[in-house]
C-alpha cells in the first residue's frame, strides 16, 4: 500500500501570525508555533508533490519544505490568502520544462483568471509568467494515483471545497457544512480543519463550532489551522481535548492511500 505524507505549510489566517503592528501575547511570543504563515498543506505521493493553494507565503513554504518539484495545484476557493503565491511557481515552470495542472471548481478558476489576467490573456510576454493548465472539479477525481474527493461547504456565502485523500481530509475557510458533505467525513483518522478563533465569525468556523464537528464526525486526530492570533499553541492546545491539537506551520504525518 503506498502512502501519503503530508505537510502543514502554513496554518495562519488570512494576515498571518504575527499580524503587522501587532504586539499581543501572541504576535510577540518566541515559541516557533506561535509563527504562522498563510493556509497551505503539501501532499507527497508517489514521487509528486501537490499542494492546496498558493498563499503569499508560497515561495518561503516552498523553500522552508525543501519542495524541489511541483505536479498540481489544488484550489480551495479563491481568496486572496489562497491565491496570490501562483506567480512563484514560475521556477518549477522552467526546471520542470513544462506546465502545473491548476485544480478548482469553475468558480474559482474564473476567479483566478480575472486575478491574474496576465497569466491567460494572449498578449506576448516580455518575461516569464507561470505556465498553467486548468481544470475543472466536478466531483471525484484521480490525480497521479491518488483519489481526490470534494467535499463542498459554504464560507459564509461563498462556496469553498475540502478535500479528503485515504483517510485524511483538509477543510479550510469554512462556516457550514452540509450534510451530504458530512457523510464523506466519516472514519478519518486526521481530520485538517478551520478554527480561526474563539469569538465567532461570520466566514469562519471557530473553536466552539470545530469540536462541535470534530465530535460528530469522531476523527482519530483532529487538527485547527487558519488560526489567528488570538490562539497561542500552548495555551489553547492545553484547554482542548486529547485528540483535536492545534495544527503548526512544519507539522508532518502519514496517512495511507
Ligand atoms: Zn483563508
Ligand atoms: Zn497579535
Ligand atoms: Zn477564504
Amino acid at each position: 500500500m503506498s502512502s501519503l505524507q503530508l505537510t502543514v505549510l502554513g496554518s495562519g489566517t488570512s494576515m498571518g501570525v504575527p499580524t503587522l503592528g501587532c504586539h499581543c501575547a501572541v504576535c510577540d511570543s518566541s515559541d516557533p508555533h506561535d509563527k504562522r504563515t498563510r493556509p497551505s498543506v503539501l501532499l507527497a505521493y508517489g514521487g509528486r508533490n501537490v499542494v492546496i493553494d498558493t498563499t503569499p507565503d508560497f515561495r518561503y513554504q516552498a523553500m522552508r519544505a525543501h519542495i524541489d518539484r511541483l505536479d498540481a495545484v489544488i484550489y480551495t476557493h479563491a481568496h486572496a490568502d489562497h491565491i496570490l503565491g501562483l506567480d512563484d511557481i514560475r521556477p518549477f515552470n522552467l526546471k520542470q520544462k513544462g506546465v502545473v495542472p491548476l485544480y478548482g471548481s469553475p468558480q474559482t478558476l474564473a476567479l483566478l483568471r480575472a486575478q491574474f489576467a496576465y497569466i491567460f490573456n494572449d498578449a506576448p510576454a516580455e518575461s516569464t509568467v507561470p505556465l498553467v493548465e486548468l481544470h475543472d472539479i466536478d466531483g471525484p477525481f484521480d490525480l497521479f494515483g491518488a483519489r481526490i474527493i470534494p467535499i463542498p461547504a459554504m464560507h459564509g456565502s461563498q462556496p469553498v471545497l475540502g478535500f479528503r485523500l485515504g483517510a485524511m481530509a483538509y477543510l479550510t475557510d469554512f462556516s457550514q457544512v452540509p450534510e451530504s458533505s458530512k457523510a464523506l467525513l466519516r472514519n478519518l483518522d486526521h481530520f485538517i480543519l478551520d478554527a480561526l478563533r474563539y469569538v465567532p465569525h461570520p466566514t469562519h468556523s471557530n473553536v466552539e463550532q470545530s469540536l462541535a464537528l470534530v465530535a460528530e464526525m469522531k476523527p482519530k486526530r483532529a487538527w485547527f489551522t487558519h488560526i489567528c492570533h488570538d490562539l497561542g499553541h500552548a495555551e489553547a492546545n492545553a484547554r482542548l481535548p486529547e485528540n483535536v491539537r492545534l495544527a503548526y506551520d512544519g507539522l508532518q504525518f502519514e496517512v495511507p492511500l
